[in-house]
């Protein structure tokens, strides 16, 4: 089995329940085992117009699926939440991201691993670091710790555009 981690976004038609629920069905795939999941966040949408805020979310999967399958598995789960793909950035019911796929990096017209977005993005790096094991994160982000690094932890007391979703949290639930 391979470690992978999935990012899970929703902005649309009861976003906290759409990421529920898809982590409830990548628990279930086939050849996958569900490990760990972060905390629910709520984010600022970024790109165009006005959006409803995000709720986002990171879990770890083990899978013996290969990268491609895998991706496959994770487009068939957006299809059923019945995203929209017509604009770019635009609102969507959910997004799955595979952001790392055990150590390999994978470069193929489908899919880039890690995920080239992953390490500007608060709302996919603090959900990780909920779950991802300290060596992971200083591997993959000496950069970022040790420019904006606390005692080599991610410090992100500062942005006002991510916060944890508490259980009883009903700042967000459309
Ligand atoms: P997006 O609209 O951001 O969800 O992008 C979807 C497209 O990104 C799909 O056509 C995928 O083939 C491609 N893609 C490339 N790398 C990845 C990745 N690591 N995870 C998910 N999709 C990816």
């Amino acid at each position: 089995m391979i470690r992978s981690y999935i990012a899970l976004g929703s902005n649309l038609n009861q976003p906290r329940q759409q990421v529920s629920t898809a982590i409830s069905t990548l628990a279930t795939l086939a050849n996958c085992q569900l490990i760990a999941q972060s905390r629910l966040y709520g984010s600022v949408a970024i790109g165009p117009g006005e959006q409803d805020n995000y709720v986002n979310a990171v879990i770890a999967l083990d899978t013996s699926l290969s990268p491609a399958s895998l991706l496959l598995a994770l487009q068939s789960i957006e299809a059923e939440h019945q995203r929209q793909r017509n604009v770019r950035w635009a609102a969507r019911t959910l997004d799955l991201d595979l952001l790392l796929y055990g150590t390999e990096s994978i470069n193929t017209p489908e899919l880039t691993v890690p995920h080239p977005r992953m390490f500007e993005r608060d709302f996919v790096l603090r959900p990780l670091a909920d779950i991802a094991p300290a060596e992971l994160l200083r591997h993959y982000l000496h950069n970022k710790l040790g420019k904006d690094g606390k005692d080599g932890k991610l410090d992100y007391s500062d942005n006002d555009n991510l916060w944890v979703l508490e259980p009883d949290d009903k700042a967000i639930t459309n």
